[in-house]
């Protein structure tokens, strides 16, 4: 744990703080773009969170279908090559 610059009032805070005890600022630690970075590696984190959702999703949609019909879809196939 280090102490840092408040990037707003400039009194020494903790790099861990959440918000500047004398100016109340958050995160006085981090510059702004280091702020802008995480927020983009949050939004990286929820689309891979929401494309795994979605592979997930289109996964149990493709065993459902081959439990409900599947089967009978292939044999359809089946006879359609005689
Ligand atoms: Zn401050």
């Amino acid at each position: 744990m280090a102490l840092k610059r408040c990037k707003e009032c400039g009194s020494e805070v903790s790099d861990q703080a959440f918000s500047c005890p004398n100016c109340g600022v958050p995160t006085p630690a981090l510059d702004e773009d280091q702020v802008e970075n995480i927020r983009q590696q949050g939004r990286f984190a929820q689309s891979r969170w929401f494309g795994g959702l979605l592979f997930f999703g289109g996964l149990a949609w493709l065993f459902f279908s081959a439990q409900s019909g599947g089967a009978d879809g292939l044999s359809v196939l089946g006879r359609s090559g005689t």
